[in-house]
């Protein structure tokens, strides 16, 4: 069997209890050990004497155990062990809580390395449980940098400790090495065996960091090959014929026009399509009503004038009637007939849609995922758009793609994502930009705001109201939470603002857990008018259009991410009014304000986005549920883009010459390849 794969009660003193807390931290088997990677080390190095800690510090100390460990029994489940040990220049008080048999590892007059938080009370020390071992001449493995790993209730430091160094023990000659030795000679890579060992036990600093540029190069690398793999698998064939034909004939029959950014995005769409070898695999990026859609129909006009159907497909169901609308008034003044297939449609309209898909009758179909379901069939599927594209995986993508031919794609995103990260996030598209508003677009005037200014807010929340306005009231979690006491929940907001602030208001609840369609009558509700406050988990967040909301208020805006305050606030500022946005500050630190400042002082989603990686790092743009993307166990994207660099470029390399990776050498990177497009499929639902 696979040593690698073998369960993690292979190690001793992991049995089925144990081994059910490691699954809680996603650690099943050896290898998954040998991956769950140190959040941090501590450095035991260098022996202290007692009279170099001055307040309290983490250090190794050489002690002579100087009186009789004495136990005593405090009261039911608190034993202390307590005893006395000195060096040549000072006393230390050991305690140790509940570790009773620990009573005869000591003697009078015997030296051990004690490593622990030593604390100075006065003249004397004090430690509370450290670790200890008995002296030896050399090699003490107390004495080295040890590493710290993310715990979970029930595994202690030292549990998990011993766990990975059985792992390493017993994955010694079979460590797996995905990148091929040619590429390691190449970059300067160690081999698996050293990184492994190092990642984890560090021989010193230099190794540490041997060992780190070789997990991260590798993460990378594998994660490069699957999306590249992915990608060349539609590359192999050329895409649906499509005759050439001049944008302006579409761009003319709007009922506005196109801004610059717009233009130039349809036009590298349409170069793509025309005249491109290969089918489109296109990004299209553009901040929160920046005009996407009309740059896809731009294209599905394309498609089908050159006789061929297209798709467009939204997470949900309001979003899919929304496009099916906008869509229609685009394309049906060109002839062309636009059909809507979502899930909640009787078995009588989808037949309906399925045969006039068939003999070709509908030129466009918008829907949900419905669309992918066995029973579609397009006549010829030349062009897909999916929209949102973050809420669905890199295979629904795909398995849209198979209806058709090798159609062209075009995936649309609101989601400001900073170049350096789309590089890894999106390694299988190519990227366009709508960098530009519509003329007259206003900014959402923002505020950060704290607790005592509530009444005021609320105050502002009924003029609005009176005026005839629209309010979203946005809170961080569903339920109330024990744990997080100052957390705001929609549930118990909505109850507040009902019965207390606006007892006369018809306020509405939305959040996830509830029924999609219970979900779909609660924002059909607010949409056409007849609620006039909204409170809502971010499940708001996806882009249905309700012009007359102008305020939003967000509860504990300390606790998002700047890139999802910025794509709620897009849900505001839509119609002709003055828009607003606030933001309950409930945070205590400096970073906290200073972040929420920066939504104030701009409305520009990149620049956001900018901010929010360097203040937070990349955790909340690479989320696995966000992206598809496997979870990054190891790499900085901030502090490794280097690296990240050369593995893409390595990834290339290595495909150009072997595109299926069909070599013997190539076994251990195909086998990590296909665990990862798994993973994609993982991230499907
Ligand atoms: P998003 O990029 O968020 O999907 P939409 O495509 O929904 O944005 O466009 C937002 C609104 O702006 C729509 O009502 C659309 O008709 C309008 N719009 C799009 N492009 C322009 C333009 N160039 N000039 C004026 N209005 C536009
Ligand atoms: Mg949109």
């Amino acid at each position: 069997m696979d040593r690698l794969q073998q369960d993690i009660q292979y190690i001793k003193g992991i049995g089925p209890a144990r081994a059910k807390r490691m699954n809680r931290l996603g650690l099943y088997t050896l290898d998954d050990l040998i991956r769950f990677f140190p959040r941090d080390y501590e450095d035991r190095r260098t022996l202290k004497s007692t009279s170099g800690i001055g307040g309290s510090e983490k250090a190794c100390i050489e002690l002579t155990v100087s009186t009789q460990p004495r136990l005593t029994h405090v009261r039911k489940g608190m034993d202390l062990l307590k005893f006395q040990a000195v060096d040549e220049a000072g006393i230390v008080s050991v305690t140790y809580f509940n570790q009773s048999w620990l009573r005869n590892s000591f003697a009078v007059g015997e030296s051990y390395l004690f490593y622990g938080e030593f604390m100075r009370k006065g003249n004397r020390l004090e430690v509370i449980n450290p670790v200890f071992e008995p002296k030896k001449d050399e090699g003490s493995s107390l004495l080295r940098i040890m590493p710290v790993y993310p715990l979970t209730a029930g595994i202690n430091q030292s549990a998990m400790r011993s766990a990975v160094q059985q792992a390493l023990e017993a994955c010694k000659d079979v460590f797996p090495e995905p990148v091929p030795h040619e590429i390691r000679d190449r970059y300067h890579l160690a081999a698996s065996s050293f990184a492994f060992a190092n990642v984890h036990f560090p021989a010193d600093e230099e190794a540490l960091s041997i060992a780190r540029r070789k997990l991260i190069f590798e993460e990378f690398f594998t994660l490069a090959c699957a999306q590249k793999m992915l990608r060349g698998r539609r590359n192999t064939v050329s895409g649906h014929r499509i005759s050439a034909a001049a944008p302006e004939t579409f761009e003319d029959s709007l009922p506005f026009a196109l801004t610059g950014a717009q233009k130039r995005v349809i036009r590298e769409a349409f170069d793509d399509m025309i005249h491109g070898e290969h089918p489109m695999n296109r990004l299209v990026q553009g901040d929160v009503g920046s005009g996407k859609t009309v740059v896809a129909a731009a294209c599905c006009w394309l498609a089908v004038s050159s006789g061929h159907q297209a798709a467009v497909m939204a997470p949900t169901e309001l979003l899919a009637e929304q496009h099916y609308r906008s869509f229609r008034s685009l394309l049906e003044p060109f002839g062309i007939r636009v059909e809507k297939l979502t899930g909640s449609m009787t078995a009588k309209e989808k037949n309906a849609v399925y045969d006039a898909l068939e003999n070709g009758d509908i030129g466009l179909l918008v829907g949900t995922h419905a669309l992918i379901s066995d029973k579609v069939r397009f006549r010829s599927l030349a062009f897909c758009v999916v929209d949102e594209q973050h809420r669905f995986g890199v295979l629904q993508r795909a398995a849209l793609a198979k209806k058709g031919e090798e159609p062209h794609l075009m995936v649309m995103s609101a989601t400001p994502i900073p170049r350096t990260l789309s590089l890894i996030i999106y390694g299988d598209l190519d990227i366009s930009v709508i960098d530009e508003l519509p003329p007259g677009r206003q900014a959402v005037d923002t505020y950060s705001v704290k607790e005592k200014m509530r009444p005021r807010i609320e105050a502002f929340a009924r003029k609005q109201v009176e005026e005839g306005h629209q309010v979203y009231w946005v809170c961080p979690a569903v339920e109330e939470n024990e744990e997080i006491p100052n957390l705001r929940s929609a549930e118990q907001t909505a109850e507040d603002l009902r019965t207390r602030a606006f007892p006369d208001l018809r306020v509405e609840l939305l959040h996830g857990k509830m029924k999609a369609a219970d979900k779909d009558a609660v924002m059909r509700r607010f949409a056409d008018g007849s609620a006039d406050i909204l409170v809502s988990t971010t499940v708001v967040e996806v882009g249905v259009d309700v012009p007359n909301a102008v305020l939003m208020v967000v509860e504990n805006a300390d606790r998002f991410g700047l890139s999802q305050l910025h794509q709620l606030r897009g849900r505001v500022g839509r119609g002709k009014s003055m828009s607003y946005c606030v933001l309950f500050d409930a945070g205590e630190s400096d970073v906290s304000a200073e972040r929420l400042s920066v939504m104030c002082r701009t409305n520009d989603g990149f620049q956001i986005a900018e901010t929010d990686l360097k203040l937070r790092g990349p955790g909340d743009f690479l989320g696995s549920r966000q992206h598809g993307l496997p979870e990054l166990k190891i790499a900085d994207l901030a502090e490794d883009m280097d690296v990240l660099r050369s593995a893409g470029e390595a990834a290339q390399n290595v495909l150009k010459n072997d595109a299926q990776l069909e070599l013997p050498e190539h076994s251990e990177l195909k086998a990590r390849v296909a665990r990862i497009i798994e993973g994609f499929r993982g991230g499907m639902n």
